[in-house]
């Protein structure tokens, strides 16, 4: 017997685990430092009330000879479906239709799992720096080639930079990629696509037979109505692009669970289309999302919903602008933060994002995140997120003045 070895091959420690132990070796040395955290990705705000009735109503529902639900539908049930279409979509002049939706219980899952109905040896371009999750997934299915420790890299994997020189956007690489991970507005940059450079990417895309599999996760951080907030409002993405949503960030689901994944019927590679490949992928290896939970998720689209939600998507937008604006005062290069909830700094010159996160940790008693951490190109950069309270934002902020 075997095992899949591409598991040994995944690099040492995981960055959030790293940063863990060292906040709980501090905390151990130092018990009175208040530590406040900036570097989490969670959100911290309880789940709008419109939602917690509606959770509670279909649990008593599941209780009762008529509404008890057992094992859901594979792609979720369609009252879901009909508001993500009708509101997401079809509301915003998109063509989505119904059984082109997939509800997932997150983002996360699917971002990983995507690759699955792909050839073994096509090839993968990802951002630098980049959400962990497109790298190690397809890293585990043996997509990538071979960690090299001094690069910091796969070595079958394509990279895109994406720096202070490019705002952040990738451009065309040289080499060919199979498929082309993107996410807009993007963590851990904060930083956002236009609709040119989009439809760019969907131009290059649909030329070079190529599949995008765009993760817009953060879409309801997006104020500038300029800015795309659906792959589909680029001509021509329907024959190339899948795309992820989460209720994670819009809604404060990271506890509760649950995204979607649209996978139009448009999209056909090797004659054969992708939406059927991924219908029998759920059918194969997923089960569905508990009924309580997509009426909760139903509830998000209410107008009740929409107006909690919204407003506390706004209390964090205000605390990202905040760090944003502080740091910016303080005399740091700021990124993101504007239509994103993080926020990308420049630490100082001669400095590693590690060194950078010490420094933090023990002068301020602030915990973010080292850039370093979601690729070789977040070097010398450093990640906070408006997901905290707006007092520690304010605390952290004066602390990071200080210092
Ligand atoms: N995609 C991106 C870019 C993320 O940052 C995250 C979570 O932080 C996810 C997906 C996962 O979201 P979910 O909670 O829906 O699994």
């Amino acid at each position: 017997m075997k095992i899949n070895e591409n598991y040994l091959k995944m690099p040492g420690s995981y960055l959030f685990a790293t940063i863990g132990r060292k906040v709980k070796a501090y905390q151990a040395a130092n018990p009175d430092a208040g530590i406040i955290r900036l570097g989490i990705g969670d959100v911290t705000l309880p789940l709008a009330p419109a939602i917690v009735e509606e959770m509670s109503r279909a649990s008593l529902e599941m209780g009762t000879p008529e509404g008890f639900h057992g094992y859901p539908d594979y792609e979720g049930y369609e009252f879901l479906r009909s508001a993500i279409r009708d509101h997401d979509y079809v509301g915003r002049g998109l063509e989505v239709g119904l059984d082109e939706i997939f509800v997932n219980d997150g983002a996360k899952c699917d971002s990983a799992d995507l690759s699955d109905i792909f050839s073994r040896d096509c090839k993968v371009a990802v951002c630098d720096p980049v959400y962990p999750v497109y790298v190690s997934s397809n890293a585990l299915a043996g997509r990538a080639g071979d960690y090299i420790e001094e690069k910091e890299r796969w070595s079958g994997l394509i990279y895109l930079p994406c720096t202070e020189g490019n705002g952040f956007v990738p451009e065309f690489p040289e080499e060919t990629p199979d498929l082309i991970y993107l996410c807009f507005p993007n963590n851990p940059t904060g930083g956002t696509i236009t609709k040119e450079q989009l439809q760019g990417w969907v131009d290059y895309a649909n030329r070079k037979d190529a599949v995008i599999i765009f993760d817009a996760a953060y879409e309801a951080y997006i104020s500038d109505p300029s800015l795309p907030r659906s792959i589909y409002e680029c001509e021509g993405a329907r024959t190339c692009a899948i795309e992820m949503r989460s209720f994670s960030k819009n809604a404060g689901f990271t506890g509760v669970r649950l995204g979607f994944t649209i996978v139009p019927k448009d999209l056909v590679r090797d004659g054969v289309s992708l939406n059927k490949l991924w219908l029998s992928h759920q059918e194969n290896k997923f089960n569905g999302v508990s009924y309580t939970i997509q009426r909760a998720g139903a509830a998000v689209y209410t107008p009740e919903g929409q107006r909690q939600t919204a407003e506390q998507v706004a209390y964090y937008m205000n605390n990202a602008r905040t760090i944003r604006q502080g740091l910016t005062d303080a005399g740091y290069k700021v990124f993101g933060g504007e239509n994103a909830p993080y926020v990308w700094l420049q630490v100082p010159a001669g400095m590693t994002s590690w060194e950078f996160f010490d420094q933090l940790l023990e002068r301020a008693n602030v915990v973010g995140t080292p850039g370093s951490g979601f690729g070789p190109m977040g070097e010398g950069y450093f990640r906070l997120t408006g997901f905290g309270t707006y007092e520690n934002t304010l605390a952290a902020l004066e602390r990071i003045r200080k210092m």
